[in-house]
């Protein structure tokens, strides 16, 4: 589905992501973790365009993403993004959140737009809030807003930079259940995420990555109780 093949990039004289080779298949749910700093957020930020790539190719379903004349807005409701800081419109209600990508980039009709939408507030858990400010929520809530936002295009990839990093503790679980029921409808997953737990329970893979490159790749069972690269082994005890 996602195919990276040497990708480079740069921050000036910084460089961020190293000859980066690496293909996510259809249906694959991956975790990518490393130490602060690493490139994890540089890496899925190039899948939607948020981040350039200086050179190499990143292919989505076989089309090169990078490359002149691509429709960002088109490509990016192929690709679900959520955040850390939820990114909610604040001047939108929970509702309209939904339904603004799918009216203006994918030309639905209002009405179908705002059923899809309460079926996806409906999935999260959050159909009542439908007409809510941002505002007025919980940061949980804010965030299973943030996802339902991103499924209302209807995208087949859905890439998460560490959505759980900013939650008060006691809302971690209830956005880290409505990923767990994405993961059992068979979606594609990137996730960078600080919860290990999440990667051994649910990943297909784990990417380590370290100083812009992904130093390992493993199933979380090899990943965790295995770690192959010093920097890995490192990395897991600093972090247990
Ligand atoms: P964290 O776990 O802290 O979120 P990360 O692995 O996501 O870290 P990135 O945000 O991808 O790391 O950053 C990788 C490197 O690139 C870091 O050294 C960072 O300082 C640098 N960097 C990131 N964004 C920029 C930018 N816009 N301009 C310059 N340097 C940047
Ligand atoms: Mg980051």
């Amino acid at each position: 589905m996602i195919q990276f093949s040497k990708v480079n990039k740069w921050y000036g004289d910084y460089h961020a992501l190293v000859d980066i080779d690496e293909t996510i298949a259809k249906g694959e749910v991956v975790v990518v973790c490393g130490p602060s700093g690493s490139g994890k957020s540089t890496l899925i930020r190039t899948v939607n365009r948020l981040e350039d790539i200086a050179s190499g190719t990143i292919t989505l379903d076989g089309e090169d993403i990078h490359r002149r004349g691509v429709d960002v807005n088109k490509l990016r409701s192929r690709i679900g993004f959520v955040f850390q800081q939820f990114n909610l419109f604040p001047h939108l209600t929970v509702l309209q959140n939904c339904t603004l990508a799918p009216i203006t980039i994918g030309g639905a009709r209002p009405a179908q737009a705002h059923e899809k939408a309460m079926a996806l507030l409906e999935r999260v858990g959050l159909a009542h809030k439908a007409n809510a400010w941002p505002s007025e929520l919980s940061g949980g809530q804010q965030q299973r807003v943030a996802i339902a936002r991103a499924l209302a295009t209807e995208p087949p990839l859905m890439l998460f930079d560490e959505p759980t990093s900013a939650l008060d503790p006691e809302m971690v679980g209830e956005v880290l259940q409505v990923m767990r029921d994405l993961v059992r409808d068979g979606m594609t997953l990137v996730v960078v995420t600080h919860e290990m737990g999440f990667a051994r329970d649910v990943a297909h893979r784990v990417l380590f990555m370290d100083q812009g490159r992904i130093l390992e790749r493993a199933s979380p069972d090899e990943f965790f109780n295995h770690p192959q690269h010093p920097r890995a082994r490192q990395f897991l005890a600093d972090i247990r």
